[in-house]
């Protein structure tokens, strides 16, 4: 993948000393391409400004041609030190596109056993009892830690109660859900967005009435949140059950309230996320590096609050957590 400063290299494993623990990581490669593809293009633009492709012409071939085939990303994990989490995605209501479906991202997983850590499912909301029952099957059968939904690609609104039948479904089985917050890179600069709304579905408070409606669902709010990142940070200060992620923006570009925060009031509720596929993983961890976080901050992050959260819930379905034995 092109790298937006140059070859820039983070510490390796042994220089860093643990392993970080990915929650948000998208399979974008052969057979996982995510059902919006044109968007990620335009995602692509806006991530990494200067990104010419292959072609020199910033094209959608140039653009698969990023994504070849499986085992990028399990290479790409092992060399980072990194357990990753591959997300499903789908959005087949709302895009008429091909999923990135529960049995792919479990496929990942049980072909790369040192590179994934479980993975996460996705249902389409709009699918009624055929979602719910897609649902259990993958917190139960195929064990999948939750579910990720992306509400700008799905079109719905989480607090929309005729969506609650899911949360309820995920708070009875224990397994924790992602949110999308804020602002959305696909679509970015293209066309009317290309048809996306940016972030009508993807509002904090939507966030905060369903943790308060399901107190014992565990609720991972995606993103930098931006332009809200003060109102998610008082959500998850306000709720329990909601941990806020880092996906979705290079970190020197991180607003001061969300580093703030975290070395200080927010340090046990933050939880790393990648977003990789939309964002080169070296440069992120080499920026990781380079932002300014007082002793004890980025292993929280890294790690720390993520099997704080939801170590239970990877223990019930058999994942390996002894990378951090004795760590936690
Ligand atoms: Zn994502």
């Amino acid at each position: 993948m092109a790298k937006p400063e140059g070859d820039r290299i983070p510490k390796t494993l042994e220089q860093r000393g643990f392993y970080v623990l990915d929650v948000h990581a998208h399979p974008n490669v052969k057979g996982g391409y995510p059902p919006a593809m044109k968007a990620t293009l335009s995602a692509r633009k806006y991530t990494q400004p200067n990104w010419v492709g292959k072609s020199g012409n910033r094209t959608l071939e140039d653009l698969y041609e990023e994504f070849p085939e499986r085992d990028v990303m399990a290479k790409d994990a092992i060399a980072h030190g990194v357990k990753m989490q591959p997300v499903g995605w789908d959005a087949t209501s709302s895009t008429g596109e091909k999923p990135v479906s529960n049995d792919f991202v479990y496929g990942l997983w049980k072909e790369f056993p040192d590179a994934f850590l479980g993975a996460w499912g996705s249902v389409d909301p709009w699918q009624g009892q055929k979602a719910l029952e897609e649902a259990e099957r993958a917190l139960t059968e195929l064990k999948l830690i939750g579910l990720k939904f992306q509400q700008c690609s799905q079109r719905f609104y989480v607090n929309d109660k005729k969506f609650y039948p899911l949360w309820d479904l995920c708070q009875q089985l224990g397994a924790p859900v992602q949110f999308h917050v804020g602002y959305t890179g696909l679509g970015s600069g293209g066309p009317g967005g290309d048809g996306f709304y940016s972030m009508s579905y993807c509002q904090p408070l939507h966030v905060d009435e369903v943790a308060a409606d399901f107190p014992n669902l565990k609720i991972i709010a995606l993103h930098a949140a931006e332009p809200w990142p003060e109102v998610i940070n008082h959500v998850a200060m306000h709720k329990g059950n909601v941990m806020r992620e880092t996906s979705g923006m290079w970190p020197k570009y991180f607003p001061h309230c969300m580093t703030y925060d975290m070395n200080r009031r927010l340090q046990d509720k933050f939880v790393f996320g990648s977003e990789w596929g939309y964002f080169d993983l070296g440069e992120l961890l080499k920026q990781w590096e380079e932002i300014d976080l007082r002793p004890g901050i980025m292993e929280k992050v890294m790690y720390k609050n993520a099997l704080n959260f939801l170590g239970e819930r990877f223990e019930k379905c058999g994942l390996d957590l002894s990378p951090w034995k004795g760590l936690v």
